[in-house]
């Protein structure tokens, strides 16, 4: 049941912005608050005649009023048909590749979060998943890697986290398609306000909720979009396989329990009504301050697509529209060490893992991913917050220039 369908239902449907700003037109159908309450309940009373009033039996089962909220205003704001809340970025990740077939062979980015890298390695083959890792710059290798052997499944981050590699989506779509496989993409970082993967060919989109889509570092969530049929031809010839893995993924949330406290499933709402003002200003902010330190003595290289010297800029424009994200990358000049000093010479920039909230990040990644990590040892990746753009370049030349003195 949509409490937003028998309250006070919209006469035409709005654009995206307006659909975020509005949480869909949800209110609470018995006082009308705006917003709905948080329902706590675990477990729903039934009537005589065993029956719940909003169809919902158990929190683990069909979720909560509070999910079907989120998951309609993400699925339309991706332009999916339908959307699925889950505990955690990884939680719904993950469980794309927990639904496949033993045995199943996919073609993974040899660049891409971190976390996801690792499941596979620990879990993945042990499951019996054949993973191939690729270069995503290269649609040859791509092509290649999916067409070596049948593949169930092709999977993509772009712009990729640490390193913000671009993806040609669209191609990709066409390579996994052609070749019978489903095609993935981790939309976390650009956000649907600046790439919309069902309209590239996409037949499964994810996000790490705990990201821009809350955008306040105050909850940790995930999710996933299922394309519509009918939205692309590339697409449609798989649908069958597009249902049959949604299905799986239904139910495998339902019995293997990944799922989301109401309470977060709210933050997670409640950030989303913001995301498209914090988008616009977080990514100028990060344009921006990649432009400043794009020819700085003290830095070698900034890994931004949005920078027209960026090697994936020239894909990252033609599927990007409104901005670049957030996300940028500084290669500090000198002996490595240097990155390590100047982050802890930041005063704005907080020392903190994550990324997408209203508060900018540094990260060493080498140091924090550990001797795994194939992250640059010079790299330092900063998340690009709501502050004044100027403060932020201010600190870092601060620190870089600290840096600098302490390791010359
Ligand atoms: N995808 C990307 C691009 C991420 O950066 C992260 C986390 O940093 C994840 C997925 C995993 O999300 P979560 O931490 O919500 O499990």
């Amino acid at each position: 049941m949509s409490i937003r369908k028998t309250y006070t239902p919209w006469t035409k449907e709005y654009g995206a912005e307006t659909r975020a700003a509005q949480g869909d037109g949800w209110r609470c159908p018995t006082t009308g608050a705006v917003p709905p309450p948080v329902s706590m309940g675990a477990t729903f009373a039934r009537d005589e005649q065993y029956r719940t009033p909003a169809g919902l039996a158990y929190l683990r089962d069909q979720g909560t009023p509070g999910y079907e909220q989120v998951e309609d205003v993400v699925a339309g704001l991706e332009g999916g048909s339908d959307a699925l809340v889950f505990a955690s970025g990884m939680a719904a990740a993950t469980a794309v590749f927990q639904v496949l077939p033993a045995g199943s062979r996919v073609v993974v980015p040899q660049t891409m979060y971190f976390g996801l890298t690792k499941w596979l390695l620990e879990f993945g083959e042990q499951r019996g998943l054949e993973f191939v890792r690729v270069p995503m710059d290269d649609l040859d290798a791509v092509s290649e890697a999916v067409n070596a052997a049948p593949t169930a499944l092709l999977w993509a981050e772009s712009p990729a986290n640490p390193t913000w590699l671009v993806t040609d989506l669209a191609a990709c779509a066409d390579i996994a398609h052609r070749a019978g496989a489903l095609f993935g993409v981790d939309n976390t970082v650009p956000t649907p306000v600046h790439t919309r993967p069902f309209e590239l060919g996409a037949d499964l989109v994810m996000h790490s909720g705990t990201k821009y889509l809350n955008g306040h570092n105050d909850v940790v969530a995930g999710l996933l979009v299922v394309a519509p049929d009918g939205a692309d031809d590339r697409a449609d010839a798989i649908s069958g396989q597009r249902q049959a893995i949604w299905e799986r993924l239904r139910l495998h949330r339902r019995l293997t329990g990944p799922i989301l406290g109401p309470w977060e499933a709210y933050l997670l709402m409640r950030g989303i009504r913001t995301l498209y003002p914090r988008m616009r200003q977080i990514s100028a902010s990060a344009m921006s301050v990649a432009e400043h330190f794009s020819s700085h003595p003290l830095v070698t290289r900034v890994a931004y697509p949005g920078l027209p010297t960026d090697p994936g800029h020239k894909v990252a424009s033609r599927q990007m529209s409104g901005g670049y994200s957030g996300m940028l990358s500084l290669h500090v000049a000198g002996d490595w060490q240097r990155s390590l000093r100047a982050a802890e010479h930041c005063e704005l920039f907080i020392r903190a893992t994550s990324l997408g909230g209203v508060e900018s990040l540094i990260e060493h990644r080498y140091t924090f991913e550990g001797p795994d990590s194939t992250s640059p040892k010079d790299m330092l990746r900063l998340s690009i917050g709501l502050e004044d753009p100027a403060d932020l370049v201010a600190d870092l030349e601060q620190a870089l220039e600290r840096a600098a003195k302490d390791t010359a």
